[in-house]
Order: C-alpha cells, then structure tokens, then sequence
C-alpha cells in the first residue's frame, strides 16, 4: 500500500526511502571528503620534512614517511626506537631511519623537523650545531 510520507514523496513502508537513499548518498560523500582531508593531512605531514637527501634509497625514504605518519597519527617517538636529545634538554627528540638516518621532532609539539644523516645528527647531538 502506498503513502504520502511528510517529504511530500510517496511509496510504500515506515519511512521515505527516497529521502533515505538522498541522505545516505550524502553521508558517502562525508565519508569520501573526510577520507580525502585525512590523506591530504597526512601528505602534508610527510611533505613538511624535506626527504630529498634520501631520493636514492627508496626503503629510507619509506620508513621515513611511515614514520612520519605514525607520529602524525598520535604514536610517540619514543615508541619508534626515538629518544631525546640530551644537548637540547629533551626539546628535540630523534627516531633512528635505516642504519645511517635519523627523524628530528620538536620535544614539546611533536611536530616532524628533518631528516638528517648520522653524522648530522653527531654534530648536532654533540651542540655544535642548531637543528
Ligand atoms: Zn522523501
């Protein structure tokens, strides 16, 4: 038996399935954005760290933005294998990237500062440099 739901559309069962149909197709759409904000967020994360010097090692270039993305999505440094700069007090801290690399967070946001190479690292660990 056909009704006349309060949208104005008609057809049979307890609710409109036009406007079911109409409402779902527009919660997909939510959905598809948010995915695509979440992967663009992620891009950006890994894009504000300059990966260049490693172009010719795909596998530390790989690690690093999975590294990136793991700290980007809430994981701490210092479950990656990170630890904290002792010449900074703590205000830097880095993840080991491959045998030869390392990830360089800012202590207090977290945020991604550089990759560098080790003996970067040696002389920035060692205050002679700023990060
Ligand atoms: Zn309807």
């Amino acid at each position: 038996m056909k009704r006349t739901f309060e949208c104005g559309h008609s057809g049979k069962g307890q609710y409109c399935h036009a406007c079911a149909a109409t409402a779902k197709a527009r919660e997909d759409l939510r959905h598809t954005r948010n995915q695509k904000r979440d992967a663009k967020r992620l891009a950006a994360a890994a894009g504000a760290v300059d990966l260049s010097i490693v172009d010719h090692l795909g596998a530390v270039q790989r690690e690093a933005r999975e590294l990136l993305s793991k700290v980007n999505c809430g994981t701490h440094p210092y479950a990656l294998r990170g630890k904290s700069l002792k010449s900074t007090s703590g205000l830097i801290l880095s993840v080991p990237v491959g045998r030869s690399y390392r990830l360089l967070f800012d202590g207090p946001t977290l945020a991604p500062l550089r990759l560098v190479s080790h003996e970067d690292y040696n002389t920035i660990a060692d205050n002679q440099v700023a990060a």
